[in-house]
């Protein structure tokens, strides 16, 4: 017989303060893998992350952040010369397009400051929710929202948090189930688990913390 909804809830619930436990246990200094100096570096290392690396973007960007550092340097900056700078993130055309018109935007609107709003955020070019809550949980400490990467993605399916495939769903279920004061570091401690234990391929579930109650939904039991 299927569970009644609200006892599904509460096993999601109690699971969700588990997770929180085990992770702070495991990851307590756990934060943002981009390098940046400022709530604008980690915006542009953020846009450059999508289907890239965070090696390769520290790469590009430890190089590219020492010559053009303002919104104002990016909008002057030719758009052929950035797209050879960023070229190695992958999308590189759609990147420096999206960089350019967001740096643009923040000359002319924002007076070349990043709003830490994020309504306003989600309207800059390229800044879809997910950066949007990376860079104001991230640089401002404002938890807007939950990070959903693929790592947090993936795990909290997995942990049994959401059945969802979608990120703004998955980040719905998470909203529910975690306290606002943990939202920022719940992300960060989720895709460090994902990158040292709970791999895509390859999960090691022997090594993880969690083994003894999480569900491993998705997973196909071995042996
Ligand atoms: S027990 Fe396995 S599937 Fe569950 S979180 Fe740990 S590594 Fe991932």
């Amino acid at each position: 017989m299927p569970a009644r909804p609200s006892a599904h809830r509460s096993f999601r619930k109690n699971t969700a303060r588990k997770v929180v436990r085990h992770l702070r246990d495991a990851y307590p200094d756990a934060g943002c893998a981009l390098v940046h100096r400022s709530a604008f570096e980690l915006l542009i290392a953020t846009i450059l992350s999508a289907q890239c690396t965070d090696a390769r973007v520290n790469q590009v960007t430890s190089d590219l952040f020492r010559k053009v550092r303002s919104p104002a340097d990016f909008a002057r900056l030719p758009l052929a010369k950035l797209e050879k700078a960023i070229r190695s993130t992958g999308f590189f055309r759609n990147k420096a397009r999206n960089i350019k018109a967001c740096c643009q935007m923040l000359v002319e609107n924002y007076d070349g400051r990043i709003p830490r709003d994020l309504d306003q955020l989600v309207t800059l070019p390229g800044i879809g929710r997910k950066t949007a809550n990376v860079v104001l949980g991230t640089a401002f400490g404002l938890a807007t929202g939950v990070v959903v990467d693929t790592h947090v993605a993936r795990l909290s399916r997995r942990l049994g948090l959401t059945d969802a495939k979608d990120p703004q769903k998955i980040e719905q279920d998470l909203i529910r189930l975690i306290p606002r004061t943990e939202w920022v570091d719940f992300s960060h401690r989720m895709i460090h688990h994902g990158r040292q234990v709970c791999g895509a391929r390859k999960p090691r579930c022997d090594a993880c913390s969690m083994q003894q109650f999480c569900p491993k939904n998705g997973l196909i039991p071995s042996g």
